[in-house]
């Protein structure tokens, strides 16, 4: 018989207007896959809160189950990597975008999309990094390959008490870099220290619009919001130095100049965490299973309920939510 279960399920009706709700489904009414998991933990990413709220065209086919990343346990397989009993993670794809996701007891997706469950790490550890904290760690390898080492000078890391924030400072304190962050919630002062931030600055000074160039305050930047914020960064990087963007909590836009790039030879690197090789992938997971403190990722992770989902959405879009947040099953 088909196992059931609790879901997410957002539908939208003639006048595209969405509506969530909690649903029972069956793995009949499952998406095609070769792999169908127990889903044991997910989280909600920026992205999960654009897709609920509807506030972005995340979500590309109606119905759909939202979230973008879960752990859990094979139940079922036809693909020759994985077993019913293995532990694995998954983010991106087009989960919970074109393909059912997360938010659901059980997933059935291609098993070309999973990675194994790091090695010491628990489901729950592994949704409190999540894509946000795995797509810090793609941001520190690119970082890394253009010679950005901690001799170089400083890293600034802009959303610093957001989800990539947070997991990149204490990645990059653990890699012994002196860390810049940039907040608009200085009440989390402690919060960013104990994570590993050398330096606290107030996102207000990013904020506005930026001049061609500023004085050379930062080797290299990882950078969640964009807009304006990410035009300043730029202009202060130092000769030759990189700076990282994956996000944009401020804006999509760019409004800056080719100053950086072409008087001080500065590069901007491009991360995109959803349709990222297997490579790095498994790489980047192996690093953090190896190189991210666990007294600091419980410090920076918040756990809640399935039937929260909805109200930590709109709390992650409204900026309020810190660090990261992990959904109990
Ligand atoms: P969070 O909401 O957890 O973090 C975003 C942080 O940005 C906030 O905590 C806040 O930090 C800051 N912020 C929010 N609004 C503004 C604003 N108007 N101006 C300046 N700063 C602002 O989200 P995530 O960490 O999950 O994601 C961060 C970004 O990265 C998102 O845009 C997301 O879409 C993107 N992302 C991209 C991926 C990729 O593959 N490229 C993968 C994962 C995420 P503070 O309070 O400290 O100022």
């Amino acid at each position: 018989m088909s196992e059931r279960f609790e879901a997410v399920l957002i539908t939208r009706d003639e006048e595209k207007k969405q509506r969530v709700s909690f649903v029972e489904m069956g793995e009949d009414e499952l998406m095609p896959g070769d792999v169908t998991i127990a889903v044991e933990a997910t989280t909600v990413n920026y992205k999960d809160g654009l897709a609920i709220t509807g506030k972005a065209p995340v979500i590309r086919r109606f119905p759909m189950i939202p979230g973008v990343d879960l752990a859990g346990t094979v139940v079922r397989s036809n693909h020759p990597e994985w077993k019913e009993g293995d532990k694995v993670v998954l983010n991106g794809w087009g989960l919970g975008e074109t393909h059912y996701g997360a938010y659901a007891g059980r997933a059935r997706v291609s098993g070309d999309w999973l990675v194994p469950l790091p090695e010491g790490m628990s489901v729950h550890d592994a949704m409190a990094v999540g894509t946000a904290g795995y797509t810090a760690m793609l941001a520190i390898m690119a970082l890394e390959r253009h010679g950005i080492t901690p001799d170089r000078g400083p890293v600034i890391v802009t959303g610093a008490a957001g989800g990539v924030g947070s997991v990149a400072i204490a990645l990059l304190s653990r890699l012994g870099y002196h860390i810049v962050a940039s907040t608009g919630r200085t009440a989390e002062t402690e919060y960013l220290k104990y994570l590993g931030a050398s330096e606290i600055i107030s996102r207000e000074e990013l904020a506005g619009p930026a001049r061609p160039l500023g004085k050379e305050r930062w080797a290299g930047g990882i950078d969640a919001v964009g807009s304006h914020t990410l035009a300043n960064v730029l202009s202060m990087t130092s000769y030759g130095g990189a700076v990282a963007a994956c996000g944009l909590a401020q804006g999509m836009d760019l409004p800056a100049t080719v100053a950086p790039f072409i008087l001080r030879g500065v590069s901007l690197l491009g991360i995109d965490s959803v349709m990222a090789p297997k490579p790095p992938r498994l790489e980047a997971w192996q690093r953090i299973g190896t190189e991210l403190d666990h007294a600091r990722l419980a410090a920076l992770t918040s756990t809640i309920s399935f039937r929260d989902i909805p109200k930590a959405a709109e709390d992650i879009i409204a900026g309020k939510v810190r660090g990261r947040l992990v959904v109990k099953m």
